[in-house]
């Protein structure tokens, strides 16, 4: 993803609060390109391709506890995506929900993204992030 409006000291405690890595870190434009990874040896927010495969990525709810983390520092900021784009915090809680819903399996294998994890996404909302992150959905 791209984010625009964060140091690379923000990002970094950014991902720390969520329990995460940034990857491949490099500038582009105004703003810092980078991957999210799951932490060495981690299972929190790691993600499943639709075979059920446990792979080296990041799933859509650690994507968005790291995302909201961000805007909680600057709600102005402007973060793209693989799947959208949002500018400030306020585009972000209208218009990120859908992005749960897409499909990352095949047309005979579907999965949504939303589904491709093991989360409890409450639990470590909970433990981690407290009510912020918090809105009760999965
Ligand atoms: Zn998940």
């Amino acid at each position: 993803m791209i984010a625009r409006g964060w140091s690379g000291l923000d990002l970094e405690n950014a991902a720390d609060t969520v329990g995460v890595q940034l990857y491949n870190v490099r500038t582009k434009g105004k703003g810092v390109a980078f991957v999210l990874r799951p932490l060495d040896g981690s299972e929190q927010w790691r993600r499943r391709s639709n075979t059920g495969r446990r792979i080296w990525a990041v799933c859509w709810h650690g994507h968005r506890a790291f995302m909201r983390v961000l805007f909680a520092l600057n709600g102005e900021g402007v973060i793209i995506s693989t799947h959208a784009r949002y500018d400030g915090r306020r585009d972000f809680e209208q218009s990120h929900s859908w992005t749960g819903d897409k499909n990352i399996g095949s047309h005979f294998n579907p999965m949504s993204f939303r589904d491709a994890c093991d989360c409890h996404a409450e639990l470590y909302f909970d433990s981690r992030l407290g009510s912020r992150a918090h809105d009760g959905q999965r």
